[in-house]
């Protein structure tokens, strides 16, 4: 099974692929995860990419694929999120042969609401909401006991852009 979740930023595509990799056993790769996961590193390439994530542009097409591409190669079942998110991303694609494309439809205004108690944990990212899907323990992440926090580019203005942008 090799799927895709497309969606606008707050449509649930993380919650979804979390969900179907603890199911399953697919394998989640998530572009965004991976990009904040350099920007932590502190690496000169974390460094450039840290500036298209804290202002929710898309961070260059080449760079995402590459990465996507490396952690795709050989798995037999996986899960994307949030890519492809151009038309030159899903061109250099095609020899990942997806047979699943899953749209999820929502409103900006939904977004916006879901996006005000998003917390995600602070070593892996594990999604949560704090009236949709709390955690067992106040702040914490049930699954490596992590802290909680909220991420930087859920504020109001960068989510309104992160929505252009997708659109
Ligand atoms: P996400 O975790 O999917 O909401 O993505 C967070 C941020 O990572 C986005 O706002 C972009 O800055 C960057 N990003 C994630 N996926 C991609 C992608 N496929 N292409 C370019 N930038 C991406």
């Amino acid at each position: 099974m090799h799927i895709t979740l497309l969606g606008p930023p707050g449509s649930g595509k993380g919650m979804i692929a979390d969900r179907l990799e603890r199911a399953f056993h697919y394998t989640h790769i998530s572009a965004g995860a991976m990009l904040r996961e350099e920007v932590a590193k502190g690496t000169r390439l974390g460094k450039d990419i840290r500036k298209y994530l804290e202002n929710g542009k898309l961070v260059p097409d080449e760079l995402v694929t590459d990465m996507v591409k490396l952690e795709a190669r050989g798995k037999k079942h996986f899960v994307l999120d949030g890519f492809p998110r151009s038309l030159g991303q899903a061109k250099a694609i095609t020899d990942l042969h997806l047979n699943n494309v899953i749209l999820l439809d929502i409103a900006e205004k939904a977004v916006i609401q879901r996006f005000s108690g998003r917390r995600v944990c602070s070593q892996a990212g594990h999604g949560y909401h704090l009236k949709f899907l709390p955690p067992r323990k106040a702040g914490r992440c049930d699954i490596d006991g992590s802290k909680l926090v909220r991420r930087k580019d859920d504020r109001p203005s960068v989510i309104r852009d992160r929505f252009r942008i997708y659109r």
